[in-house]
């Protein structure tokens, strides 16, 4: 009989040790008080657009990666 563990936040951590435990056998539950998974801080992470960072590599990168998705 599997070992039950609940794991409390449905964002991008709590989601990835929630499928961390369910590989290694465990009967997972993932309780969440937002209205789905990811609808914290981790949705808001993934509409960021900026070019603005305080270090080099970064502008350079984030340029780069603005010519690309222009493309
Ligand atoms: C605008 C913005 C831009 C960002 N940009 C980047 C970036 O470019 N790169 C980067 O690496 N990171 C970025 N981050 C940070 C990144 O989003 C967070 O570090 C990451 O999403 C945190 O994940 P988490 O699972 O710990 O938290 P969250 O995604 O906040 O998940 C925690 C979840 O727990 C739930 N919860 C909390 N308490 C309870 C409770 N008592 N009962 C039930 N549920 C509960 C919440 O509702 C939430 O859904 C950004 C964040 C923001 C806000």
């Amino acid at each position: 009989m599997p070992v039950k563990a609940s794991v409390i936040g449905a964002g991008v951590v709590g989601c990835s040790i929630a499928l961390e435990l369910q590989r290694r056998g465990f009967e997972v539950t993932v309780l969440e008080r937002l209205g789905d998974a990811g609808h914290g801080s981790t949705s808001a992470s993934c509409g960021i657009v900026r070019r603005f960072y305080s270090q080099p590599g970064m502008v350079a990168m984030a340029q780069e990666a603005a010519c690309l998705w222009a493309d």
